[in-house]
């Protein structure tokens, strides 16, 4: 039987595995955490991500789990709403779903197929080449160092990936200026439908509910000032109270307590130029780290996984020689790269326009051009987002 090696359980990983396995391909995840108890790492599905997962046949399972659709996008301008946005209307909205709660749904599934292995606290370290083709990883276990050994390696192992960095390939870096503090308080509010985004010049700050019960805050920062935000403790609440409307205000203060541990997504955005080397493939954030705006990063991946598997289940079953193995690589990042690009280049215009203080922003964000847009822009806005929506490709799982 053809066997594959993928390193890392995130959403990349995790679906891969499952759908490769669906197709008889032999999987061995490895995974260095031993649960997926993992610190917070956003929970939007986007309509794409959730079509990805309804590709994988795991709709049912997903709609199992705890999860709260989104209906309702405010958007204030300083303290005052100047658009609602009704998203319950669409076919399918976004939802907030936790990670580790549908991590642990893939994989549970993924144990009811014959060939998956899922192998926890196993921390990969090196690529195994035999003749400058990777034939597998060196890790370590709990119970000390192992080889694992593969027809194919699948890196999906994230933003900081080790394999990345030992296959060495070239990557672009789009410099970002910003960072995300995240931090959480009791209760879901204005409600358990509702999103809410702040906008001001050099102001951001999104929150919605989750379906655990509390409200998740993500607060834009400049870059490298995190240190002084934390040293605040729940102090960080007085910086972030001027620029919210008063209901935010006072729910913030009064639940001060809970967010006194903000912790920073350390935002990056860059994407290699080879995702793929012989023996070898990368996806997901390891390949391409997604900026947070738009929300992207888990449905980006978890749409990486389902054409990698049309591409690559194809060839280790077919028994294919190692040549055509990597031509399917090379096919994945092909079909993925007009997606990733499309997104990553989009992801680049809100902060350009939102935490500058240029002239441009300042006359974007004036509040006579927030009604302009709402009433006549509004088509041509929706059409513009509709990538962060639904992606850019079709996405689709061969039988
Ligand atoms: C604070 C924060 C907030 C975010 N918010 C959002 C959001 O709201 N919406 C959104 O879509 N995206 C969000 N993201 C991004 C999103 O989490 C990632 O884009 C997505 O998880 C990428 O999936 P992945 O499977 O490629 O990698 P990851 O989810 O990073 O998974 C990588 C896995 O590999 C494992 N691993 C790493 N190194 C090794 C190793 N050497 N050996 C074995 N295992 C290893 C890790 O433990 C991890 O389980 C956020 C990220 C962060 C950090």
């Amino acid at each position: 039987m053809p066997n594959a090696i993928v390193v890392g359980a995130g959403p990349a990983g995790t679906l891969l595995a499952y759908v490769l396995a669906r197709r008889g391909v032999l999987v061995t995840l490895l995974e260095r955490q031993t649960d997926f108890a993992r610190e917070f790492r956003g929970e939007i599905l986007m309509p794409s991500g959730i079509a990805a997962l309804r590709e994988a046949g795991l709709h049912q399972q997903l709609d199992a789990l705890p999860n709260l659709p989104i209906g309702t996008v405010e958007l204030f301008r300083g303290e005052g709403r100047v658009a609602t946005v009704q998203v319950a209307g669409l076919p399918t909205p976004p939802r907030v779903v936790p990670q580790p709660a549908m991590l642990e749904m893939i994989v549970a599934e993924a144990a009811k197929l014959p060939g998956f292995k899922l192998e926890r606290g196993v921390t990969v370290r090196d690529l195994i080449y035999e003749k400058d083709r990777v034939m597998g990883v060196h890790a370590d276990t709990l119970e000390g160092p192992r080889d694992f050994r593969g027809d194919f390696v699948i890196a999906c192992d994230g933003r900081a990936s080790v394999i990345r960095k030992r296959a060495a390939l070239p990557q672009d870096r789009i410099m970002q200026g910003f960072d995300v503090v995240w931090g959480h308080a009791p209760g879901q509010f204005p409600d358990a439908r509702t999103a809410r985004g702040y906008i001001g010049s050099r102001h951001l700050l999104i929150m919605y509910p989750s379906p655990e019960g509390h409200t998740q805050i993500g607060w834009v920062i400049d870059k490298g000032t995190f240190g002084d935000i934390k040293k605040m403790g729940d102090g960080w609440v007085g910086k972030l109270a001027p620029y919210v409307s008063p209901d935010l205000r006072n729910f913030l203060v009064a639940n001060k307590s809970g967010m006194a541990h903000p912790f920073l997504l350390d935002v990056i955005c860059d994407r290699l130029r080879e995702w793929t080397a012989p023996g070898l493939l990368l996806i997901g954030d390891a390949a391409h780290p997604m900026s947070p705006v738009g929300g992207q990063g888990i449905n980006v991946a978890l749409r990486d996984a389902v054409v990698t598997a049309n591409h690559l289940g194809r060839a280790l079953m077919m028994r294919s020689d190692e040549a055509t193995l990597d031509f399917a690589a090379r096919n994945i990042q092909a079909e993925r790269w007009p997606e990733v690009v499309t997104i990553q280049d989009m992801q680049q215009v809100g902060p350009r326009l939102l935490l500058s203080n240029s002239l441009l922003s300042r006359v974007v964000l004036s509040a006579p051009l927030i009604a302009f847009a709402k009433m006549f822009l509004s088509g041509f806005l929706a059409r513009r987002l509709d990538p962060f929506l639904n992606g850019v490709t079709r996405v689709v799982m061969e039988q």
